[in-house]
């Protein structure tokens, strides 16, 4: 079986971290495996990987492939599963290579299954894993069909490491194109709070946005220890489905958004760690919590949900003063 495991660089010209994991993935099918690599250079990333195992290193490098665009990233990927051959082709579910993953197995006449979480073979025959209605049901899934490209999500895979030397093959590829790039703009990286690789989740309730025991509501100050929290930590934002409805009215927090709603009918995020603050803990919400490795949550109430089997350790305490003190002792 022809594997190829295909990534595009980051702008350091490194692979990045989901990148090797979806090599770890590609890795664990056995078979024959070929590594293609596509950015403005990859060389540096081909050595980060160097004993991998490949029997083969191909890229695509230059100036044109140095940032996300359709037309440049799809011939890249499409030239190198063609010249490897591949049966298999392993891509990591990242924003660049998810964009063009579909179009990449149109050209090929693959078949194509996205975000998985397993990728076994035995016996001859691969089974991948993913999840369907939002993180409710698992799916086991076989195919006959071949190329049959498949993106990886990450936190599912060993990350691979094997630096060393390789000597990459370069393709050639024409690109015709009419779009072209002329910067890319991006919020600073503090602005940016949903942060997937982060260690820590921090998810925030509607609690926040309560009145306290003086009778008033202190948004202002809840914001200001969520986002204290949030800088001094690096950690990632999640919310309770109350709190982002009532921040997108412009009653709460407006940092929050929908993307931000872990739950049923949100996001199920996979950190290590999470810590819920003013959040009751219902189930709707907590199903959202089910990869999280382990769970702490604040609440005045004893006997909120979190106090019910849902969090590892229940802190009966004011989430106002917890997350001030942290706050002091992180500074
Ligand atoms: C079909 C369906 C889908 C849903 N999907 C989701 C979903 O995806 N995600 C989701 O979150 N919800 C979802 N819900 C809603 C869910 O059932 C709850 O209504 C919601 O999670 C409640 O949010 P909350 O815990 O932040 O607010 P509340 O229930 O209002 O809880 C606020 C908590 O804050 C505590 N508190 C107040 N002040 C303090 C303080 N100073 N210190 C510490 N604690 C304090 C209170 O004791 C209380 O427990 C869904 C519901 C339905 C019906």
């Amino acid at each position: 079986m022809k594997v190829l495991f295909l990534a595009h660089t980051e702008a350091d010209g490194s692979l990045g971290k989901s990148a090797c994991e979806a090599l770890g993935a590609a890795k664990g099918l056995g078979g024959e495996l070929t590594v293609g690599l596509y950015g403005a250079e990859v060389q540096k990333a081909a050595d980060q990987i160097a004993g991998c195992g490949a029997a083969k290193f191909l890229g695509v490098a230059g100036a044109d492939f140095a940032t996300a665009r359709y037309g440049s990233d799809a011939s890249a990927c499409e030239a190198m599963a063609k010249a490897a051959g591949a049966e298999v082709i392993v891509m990591p579910s990242t924003a660049r290579a998810s964009r063009v993953a579909a179009g990449v197995a149109m050209r090929l006449g693959a078949a194509i299954d996205t975000r998985l979480t397993g990728l076994e073979a035995a016996g001859g025959t691969i089974t991948a894993t993913r999840w369907f209605y939002r993180q409710r049901m698992v799916g086991r899934i076989e195919r006959d069909a071949r190329p049959w490209l498949v993106t990886v999500d990450s936190g599912c895979f060993t990350p691979v490491e094997a630096a060393g030397s390789a000597s990459v093959e370069l393709l050639s590829v024409a690109v015709a194109t009419r779009t072209t790039v002329t910067g890319v703009k991006s919020p600073a990286a503090d602005a940016q709070t949903i942060r997937p690789e982060a260690g820590l989740l921090l998810v925030a309730g509607a609690g926040w946005g309560k009145s306290q025991a003086d009778g008033q509501k202190h948004v202002d100050e809840a914001a200001q220890l969520i986002l204290g929290f949030l800088g001094a930590t690096q950690c990632s934002l999640g919310s309770s489905k109350s709190l982002v409805d009532q921040s997108g009215e412009g009653a709460a927090l407006p940092f929050l958004t929908h993307m931000h709603q872990v739950g049923q009918t949100g996001a199920t995020p996979r950190h290590p760690k999470g810590l819920a603050t003013c959040c009751h803990g219902e189930e709707p919400h907590v199903v959202g919590w089910r990869f999280i490795g382990e769970r702490r949550a604040v609440n005045l109430d004893a006997s909120c949900g979190w106090a019910q089997g849902k969090a590892d350790v229940l802190y009966v305490a004011d989430a106002f003063a917890v997350m001030k003190k942290l706050g002091e002792l992180l500074r």
